[in-house]
């Protein structure tokens, strides 16, 4: 098919992240126009249901009026402040508040960033300068996990656990160390049960701990249900284990909730879901339900009174952004917030929950399909090529790409992460839709499955 006039001036114009680019110009971007409700619409008219939110963040959907009242009623005030050198604005206040208020941990301030990966970088700066404080300057090494995602600036992408964030750019940085995944599909051992498994990896964690030496390191930072890695659920009593590990080894337990956060897994925060309380929180994405990009990071107690101390002592936290805190995205993360309380966004979530894991669980049937697992509102649904031996696909033959292009030919965005297809729409999605994106994911999965060789 010959590009359209919107398309050729897209592959002219544009880098597009994470994206096949020689072969752009063949397979055309898919330019979106417009979007209501869990539907987007291309600029041909065409409609798609959003079966992704995006990338995991516009929960509340497309053309959500209270929303866009909100984000123009703050244009008009005051489109723009800072928090640097002591300033302050009501919006950032006021949605502080609404996080200290949710919040899954005692929280004593929030400091706000751009975006998740800025939260995260933001993290590690913190674990650091704290323990500097603490007078433990040697106590930076920070522990993530295989397959984690964590963003892209050079210290999130090192913690990211994803071959493909550190090809070409010389990465981890020094002080990043990984530790297994917990995913028991993929990396138990044959004959392993979840909690022998879980035993192996959490036992390796402290083995890693006690050869580092753990006045060496600063903080494990782990995102509750793991989601761009492949929509991983740790298995029961994973966590609960890993949280007494740090405990007893004076390290910061990170919880990345940027794609958990604000009721995806059915609670307010994945940590709930998952069964730990994390010392210190970042979020993003459905902060903002993705009307405005917004990051923030939840800050204990012990943290933030070392902060002031150090600042007596040595000056000021060296670190900021022009837009952490913006009035557009605080003001439209009130709302947000507002929305999923009044809406009782979380019981929706947990009442579409069951809805979402049947129609998840039919597919394991399916020839393509080797595993599916799902919490709350999130999914995943792994291909393979040998469903008895768990034979994954040679990645070079691009399963999971081609899936989401058969849902595209069907009306629906979905993502492959390799040849693992994610789930994760828009929360305010109605029984009905649920159902016709499972319809159209399943004749994607019967299209992808007449092409592949095995
Ligand atoms: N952490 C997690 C768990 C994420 O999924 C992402 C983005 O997908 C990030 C951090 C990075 O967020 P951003 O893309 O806003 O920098």
């Amino acid at each position: 098919m010959p590009l359209t006039n919107v398309q050729a001036r897209d592959v002219e114009a544009l880098l597009h992240p994470y994206t096949p680019l020689h072969r752009l110009a063949e397979t055309g971007p898919l330019v979106l126009d417009h979007g209501k409700g869990v539907c987007v619409y291309d600029t041909q008219g065409r409609e798609y249901i959003e079966g992704m939110s995006g990338l995991w963040c516009a929960g509340l959907g497309f053309g959500d009026e209270e929303l866009i009242e909100a984000a123009k009623e703050q244009l008009s005030r005051l489109p723009y402040y800072h928090l640097f050198g002591g300033k302050g604005m009501e919006p950032a206040i006021e949605l502080a508040e609404k996080l200290k208020e949710i919040a899954p941990m005692p929280v004593s301030k929030v400091f706000y960033t751009s975006s998740g990966s800025e939260a995260n970088d933001t993290q590690v700066k913190l674990a650091w300068y704290y323990n500097n404080a603490r007078g433990k300057p040697q106590k930076k090494k920070i522990i993530s996990r295989i397959k984690a995602y964590h963003g892209v600036t050079l210290m999130t992408a090192s913690l990211t656990g994803l071959p493909a964030n550190h090809r070409d750019f010389d990465l981890p940085l020094a002080g990043v160390l990984h530790t297994d995944c917990p995913q028991h599909y993929r990396f138990a051992e044959p004959g392993e049960s979840e909690a022998e498994f879980v035993a192996r990896i959490t036992a390796s964690l402290e083995a890693l701990i006690a050869r580092e030496g753990a006045d060496t390191i600063a903080a494990f930072i782990a995102e509750p249900v793991m989601g761009a890695g492949g929509v991983i659920v740790p298995p029961a009593g994973y966590y609960e284990r890993v949280q007494e590990i740090l405990a007893a080894n004076d390290i910061l337990f990170i919880d990345d909730e940027v794609i958990n956060g604000f009721g995806r897994t059915g609670n307010w925060w994945g940590c709930q879901t998952m069964g730990f309380t994390p010392d210190t929180l970042s979020c993003a994405k459905q902060l903002t339900a993705a009307y405005a990009p917004l990051g923030a990071v939840l800050i204990p107690d012990a943290v933030y009174d070392a902060f002031v101390e150090q600042s007596r002592k040595i000056g000021t936290f060296g670190h900021g952004f022009t837009y952490g805190g913006h009035p557009l995205g605080c003001a439209i993360g009130v709302k947000a917030i507002d929305i999923y309380q009044k809406r009782d966004i979380v019981g929706r979530v947990r009442a579409l929950a069951p809805q979402f894991a049947a129609r998840l669980a039919r597919l394991d049937d399916h020839p393509l399909v080797g595993n599916t697992r799902a919490k709350g509102l999130v999914g995943g649904v792994e291909l393979v090529a040998d469903k008895a031996t768990r034979r994954a696909f040679d990645p070079g033959k691009g399963v999971g790409a081609a899936c989401a292009r058969a849902c595209e030919a069907h009306g629906l965005i979905l993502r492959a992460l390799g040849d693992t297809i994610a789930i994760c729409p828009p929360m305010i999605i109605a029984a009905e839709e649920l159902d016709a994106l499972f319809d159209r994911l399943e004749r994607a999965l019967d299209d992808t499955e007449a092409l592949v060789v095995r």
